[in-house]
């Protein structure tokens, strides 16, 4: 492997992938009922076009996207829509969603012909596709697909990145998707790539995945893709660091990618882009790992959006002993849930069990100074001061101190030995600092 930019910090976690990382993606069985929630990315929510009553096909639109950065939702499987109902989402917030009776046939929509001439296609043409499909970043963001591939015309994009390095622990949904749809993440990139009219594409995967490497480079090769092995350090995946590797561009502090000509996209939203394009498939269902020393049988599903989390739990066997806390997505940057009565998202990248040994109790301890959070910062913030001025409520500080820098990586928690919890403190300040920008915007408007 070549010698690759190192970033500044971050943390070596155990990796946890033991579990399931052998386990071959299984298609769940069909429910009888799934809860589609229509709210599932970052932007606005997007808009009903069903009715209570009304009966739907596998992959037929239930809601259309209401704006710029909003993104359609799609119905998992045929049938009637039962009731439009309040639901609790795994983000710990409620939301709209659409309950649908399966019929049992999962006749499928033909409302969107394949493009098999996708390589001749006009980008514009390939890009309507991909809202007209509903994707979303499916490596846990949201963020529609679109609106990343439609950079102002002041940034122009020279390189796209295919993240495959999953570097989140316990999480092998996209390892399995690397190794299990080699030619369908190839295909994904080159629509992306022809979209943004780009011709430098780079894949980076953790060098703990040397299967996915490969196969990759192998099924690659002529195709000018370069698939490169990195590091295995968390967080190798966030997109700043990511890209410093791959490319030695620096992302300036409140930047984004496109400021250094970047795009960088999941290798699982590039799966979805290529089976959109080639098949005329929405976006109606993921793959996730289902995990953790309590389950049974930890492995990886392709689960369809709407499905509850504890029907999900049962195809992994369900549980040996209850786990200590359930987790939605890895344990550095997901989200813990208290019920199981959610629904799976574009966005579920794993649903994670804990044993008690495995979870930290986060305490009220006091700021040693010992300064660990600062060194396995990779953004160069400085976590204990945050938290400190956070606790005392001054958000003007914590803005003054680039806390809206913070990639809510949970680097700084790990390494605390204090056990603060610095990343819920910096998610809060992030939120109020926001919240406070809007208020003074709208005042400044009236
Ligand atoms: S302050 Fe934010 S970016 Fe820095 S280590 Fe903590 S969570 Fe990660
Ligand atoms: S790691 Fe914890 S105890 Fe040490 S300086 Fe940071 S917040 Fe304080």
């Amino acid at each position: 492997m070549p010698e690759q930019v190192r970033f500044r910090g971050g943390v070596h976690p155990d990796d946890g992938k033991s579990l399931s990382q052998a386990a071959a993606i299984q298609d769940a069985p069909l429910l009888e009922t799934y809860t589609v929630p229509l709210l599932q990315h970052i932007g606005a929510p997007p808009k009903l076009v069903v009715a209570k009553g009304g009966k739907v096909l596998r992959g037929q639109r239930l809601a259309e996207p209401s704006g710029f950065v909003s993104a359609a939702v799609h119905a998992p499987t045929s049938g009637t829509v039962k009731e439009v109902t309040e639901v609790a989402l795994p983000t710990g917030r409620t939301g709209p969603a659409v309950v649908l009776q399966a019929d049992g046939e999962d006749k499928a929509d033909e409302g969107l012909a394949p493009l098999t001439d996708w390589a001749e296609a006009e980008p514009q043409v390939l890009k309507q596709r991909i809202v007209d499909a509903g994707i979303v970043g499916m490596g846990g963001a949201a963020f529609p697909t679109a609106v990343k591939l439609s950079p102002p015309a002041t940034k122009p994009i020279s390189v796209l990145i295919l993240n495959g390095v999953e570097c989140e622990p316990c999480l092998t949904a996209d390892h399995r998707l690397m190794l299990e749809q080699p030619e369908a993440v190839l295909t994904g990139a080159r629509i992306l790539a022809r979209v943004l009219g780009v011709r430098t594409v780079r894949i980076g995967i953790e060098a703990n995945k040397p299967d996915a490497i490969a196969l990759l480079t192998e099924k690659a090769r002529g195709t000018g893709i370069e698939v490169s092995g990195l590091r295995v350090r968390y967080p190798q995946g966030a997109e700043k660091q990511l890209i410093h590797a791959l490319t030695g561009r620096k992302v300036p502090a409140g930047g984004l990618p496109m400021d250094v000509g970047v795009v960088v996209q999941n290798v699982g939203t590039a799966v979805a882009v290529a089976e959109a394009v080639t098949l005329g498939k929405t976006l109606y269902e993921r793959v996730t790992t289902i995990t953790g020393r309590p389950v049974v049988r930890p492995g990886n599903w392709r689960l369809r959006v709407g499905t509850p989390y504890a029907k999900a739990l049962e195809l992994a066997g369900g549980v040996s002993f209850d786990p200590a806390k359930i987790i939605s997505g890895g344990p550095m940057m997901g989200f813990a849930v208290y019920s199981l009565d959610i629904p799976v998202m574009k966005s579920t990248s794993g649903i994670l069990l804990l044993a008690r040994e495995d979870v930290t109790q986060f305490t009220g301890e006091a700021c040693i100074r010992c300064g660990r959070c600062v060194d396995a910062c990779p953004m160069a913030l400085m976590p204990g001061t945050l938290s400190v001025q956070i606790e005392n409520e001054r958000f003007d500080l914590a803005e003054t101190w680039h806390a809206l820098d913070c990639i809510e990586c949970g680097c700084c928690a790990y390494a605390c030995p204090a056990h603060r919890p610095l990343v819920q403190h910096l998610r809060r300040a992030k939120q109020e600092v926001m919240a406070r920008r809007r208020a003074a915007e709208n005042k400044s408007k009236r």
